[in-house]
């Protein structure tokens, strides 16, 4: 259903520069006009051309500002299906600001607002709302394996399946409803009639096996996009935010650390391996009677009880190591690995010298060293004691005694949790909502309750047809819209 669409947008779609190239992107009616009021022409169709790009300031004296590649893609042949025009700039601060300043007196132009490219693109039916997705996706993806799961999804690993599966209902529903047009001209026993009941009611039966499939899937794939998620915890002082800037630091697990939107979380993006790994320090939890601080609290705790793991921290000098029950026993009951931190300051360390002797070996290369240990690891399985249900670890976080072997467990576990969740068609808890949704409407339509009445049958039929449309985005979308497009950024 595409939209005339009356203002044109720009923005940079590269980084924000200096860099060796930026590329600003022009989309709607008026990109060719602006294209040519720029450059003084329009190119061939998706053929680069050299272009000086002039300031069109009556007032500038066709100052030139840079010369660049120009690129021009008519409607419909285009990544939004509009008129897009593409121009390569030097990835200069300055000349980006003077081409977009120059752009922003064009009359008919705006700047695009976040999302805003792939929002005409879904409109005019480009993409589909799972592969705009799977576009966020791609972008933010910070392992490969996050990288190949968002690639198949923005090629139509989910939508097509899904739209596949709307269509077969659709010829479910058509023939419920031609079941009930033929009873109300003829004789309803006619056994022409009845048939075509009978493959309405097959297909919702092969499309429950087939969408039960792809939800019983342990959330893989969702686990996959978002990370696995790790949480520190443990009694004030035990060394967490220390262990956390430690592991921070290592340039081999690091991808991007960054403080959490609450002041109580802070989150760093590990790449372990290739799994992605979501650490939390939970520092904030602590007593308070600050109403907003009880608040931070709340979330923290609330965060730390979803985690998939807990990295519960304790001064290895220090008695009281147990976990209070609050955590031991959170929500979904993570598991729990106790982490005796500061063994520096003990005395008669023999087994974590071998350990810190083994960390120096591989200085030049962590991701190496890490690599070796999952490796040792896994050939000497039965002599690994962290290879039990809730390891111990011993630790210092200031010397980084111990740290291989925590790191290596870590990815292990982040193996055991993720592996084949490539394969995941849900990525999202948008898309099992959506299924779960179908899947009770086909439960509902092979149901006793429905049996006989081929009015309701269709009715069940239409919800989950309806259910499908949603998730791909073919129908009653514009409330989600601006949920999922406010993950993106400008220029996207
Ligand atoms: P948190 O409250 O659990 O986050 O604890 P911090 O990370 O703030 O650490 C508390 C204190 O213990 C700080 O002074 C740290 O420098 C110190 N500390 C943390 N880990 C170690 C360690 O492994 N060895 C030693 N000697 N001191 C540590």
């Amino acid at each position: 259903m595409p939209k005339p669409n009356p203002d044109t947008i720009f923005a940079l779609s590269s980084g924000r520069g200096p860099a060796a190239i930026a590329v600003v992107r022009i989309s709607g009616p008026r990109a060719g006009a602006a294209l040519k009021a720029l450059s003084g022409k329009i190119p061939a169709p998706r053929q680069a051309a050299l272009a000086r790009i002039r300031n069109p300031d009556p007032l500038a004296d066709n100052e030139i500002i840079d010369e660049a590649l120009a690129l021009w893609f008519p409607a419909p042949q285009s990544e939004t299906g509009e008129d897009v025009a593409e121009l390569q700039l030097h990835g200069g601060r300055a000349v980006i600001a003077a081409v977009l300043a120059a752009l922003g007196r064009i009359e008919g132009l705006r700047p695009a607002e976040a999302g805003e490219f792939t929002r005409r693109a879904f409109e005019n039916g480009k993409l589909d709302l799972t592969a705009v997705e799977g576009l966020a996706d791609l972008v933010a993806a910070e392992t490969q394996g996050q990288r190949r799961q968002a690639f198949r999804q923005m090629k139509g690993l989910l939508g097509n399946r899904a739209e596949s599966w709307r269509q077969r209902l659709i010829q479910a529903l058509a023939l419920v409803e031609a079941h009930i047009d033929f009873s109300d001209e003829a004789d309803v026993q006619n056994s022409a009639h009845g048939n075509l009941l009978a493959p309405a009611l097959a297909i919702a039966r092969e499309l429950d096996v087939e969408i039960a499939a792809a939800l019983a899937d342990s959330r893989t794939g969702e686990r996959l996009r978002e990370g696995l998620v790790v949480a520190i915890a443990g009694p004030p002082n035990a060394g967490k935010s220390t262990l956390l800037n430690r592991i921070a630091r290592r340039e081999a697990a690091i991808v991007s650390p960054y403080a959490g939107t609450t002041r109580d979380v802070i989150e760093v993006h590990l790449d372990l391996l290739g799994w992605p790994v979501t650490l939390l320090d939970t520092a904030g939890i602590r007593d308070t009677e600050d109403p907003v601080e009880l608040e931070g609290v709340r979330r923290a705790r609330e965060r730390a009880a979803a985690a998939d793991l807990v990295l519960w921290v304790v001064d290895a000098g220090e008695a009281g190591q147990n976990r209070p029950k609050s955590i031991k026993k959170a929500q979904n009951d993570p598991q729990n690995w106790l982490i005796r931190n500061k063994i520096d300051l003990l005395q008669g360390r023999n087994e974590s010298n071998v350990t810190s002797r083994r960390s120096s070996e591989h200085k030049s290369d962590p991701k190496k060293a890490l690599k070796n240990i999952v490796n040792k690891e896994l050939t000497h399985k039965n002599e690994s004691e962290a290879s039990k249900n809730e390891p111990i670890f011993n630790i210092s976080a200031v010397t980084g005694e111990g740290f291989d072997q925590l790191l290596a467990q870590l990815a292990r576990y982040a193996e055991g949790f993720l592996a084949g969740a490539e394969q995941a068609v849900v990525t999202r808890e948008r898309h099992r909502l959506a299924l779960n949704e179908v899947l009770a409407a086909l439960r509902r339509a092979q149901g006793g309750d429905v049996a006989g009445h081929e009015d309701l049958l269709a009715e069940e039929l239409r919800i989950a047809a309806r259910a499908l449309g949603r998730l791909t985005g073919r129908v009653d979308v514009e409330d989600i819209l601006d949920v999922i497009f406010r993950d993106f950024c400008i220029g996207k």
